[in-house]
């Protein structure tokens, strides 16, 4: 490949995203044929985001794996908020500018309620970020991954499909769905909580732990599917995945998580280094 190769992670200054930043580094230093790699960690905070990124340089530095101490590893910081249309935006320029494309978008960044609830406040909030900032990060930059690249998002086994009715499911799954009609159903839901009618209407029930966050991770694993056909009309070569981390020691999780974030990494870093995540023809 010509051009350096490049990683966005989003929502990188804290938790499962640093710690894919951080493995991304080591694992690529360690077995790389000396292909530049430009990793770049973004957060919704400069100072966090500046500060965790010093951080990590101080830790590497001794590895000599950094570009300005001779290694093959350039890490750089940009500040993206999920909900800041502009700073998304100026992430957009920022690679097409500097970097002339992205080789793999780990779209990590999340958020849940401590103690989720059928409150219809707590639903928009969690989709805003989780679900539609997803979304809107994955619209500007999806165009931007180059033939080959990868598109890894983190969704989480809370959001799985039997936390809904067969009705809903049946809806969820349909192959031709988009993504206007996956934000139909979203908001299908949305206004379930709102009326109150969730309960009879096959939405997640009280009882299952994580409602709206389940719900706003569905979405994105629904969404992660439809950014796959995508990307198989495309014909790019563009790989779309989705995984969850496990539970995992974080401010997120808390700490009686069985997982270290390191861990929590092992798998989207997997999907983004390794060249054998899907079956070769025989
Ligand atoms: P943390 O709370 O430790 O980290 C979340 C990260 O997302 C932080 O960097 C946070 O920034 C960032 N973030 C939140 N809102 C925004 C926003 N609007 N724009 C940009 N960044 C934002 O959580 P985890 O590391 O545990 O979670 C990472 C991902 O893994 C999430 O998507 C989560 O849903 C998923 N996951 C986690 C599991 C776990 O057990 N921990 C299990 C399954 C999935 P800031 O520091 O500024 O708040």
């Amino acid at each position: 490949m010509s051009a350096p190769k490049v990683i966005l992670v989003t929502g990188a200054n804290k938790g499962i995203g640093y710690a894919i930043v951080r493995n991304l580094a080591l694992k690529y230093s360690a077995t790389s044929n000396s292909q530049p790699l430009t990793i770049i960690l973004t957060a919704r905070d400069q100072n966090r985001g500046q500060t965790s990124l010093n951080e990590l340089e101080n830790e590497l530095k001794p590895k000599k794996i950094l570009k300005h101490d001779g290694g093959i590893i350039d890490l750089k910081f940009i500040q993206l908020d999920l909900l800041d249309e502009n700073s998304i935006k100026k992430t957009e320029e920022t690679i097409s500018k500097d970097c002339n494309g992205l080789d793999i978008l780990i779209n990590n960044a999340g958020m849940a309620f401590k103690g989720d609830s059928f409150d219809i406040n707590v639903v928009r909030t969690t989709f805003a970020t989780n679900f539609y900032g997803t979304l809107n990060v994955s619209n500007h930059l999806f165009p931007l991954i180059r033939p080959n690249g990868r598109l890894i998002n983190i969704s989480s086994g809370v959001g799985r499909l039997s936390i809904i009715s067969n009705k809903w499911k049946k809806e969820f799954s349909k192959e031709d769905l988009d993504i206007d009609g996956l934000i139909e159903l979203m908001k299908k839901y949305e206004n379930a909580v709102e009326k109150g009618t969730y309960q009879n209407e096959g939405w997640p029930q009280q009882g299952n732990f994580s409602y709206s966050y389940g719900m706003s991770k569905l979405g994105l694993t629904v969404m992660t599917n439809i950014f796959a056909r995508r990307a198989d009309k495309e014909g790019k070569g563009v790989l779309v995945f989705s995984c969850c981390p496990g539970w995992v020691r974080t401010d997120m999780a808390g700490p009686n998580a069985v997982k270290s974030p390191d861990q929590g990494a092992e798998t989207p870093v997997f999907l983004a280094v390794n060249d054998d995540v899907v079956p070769k023809a025989p």
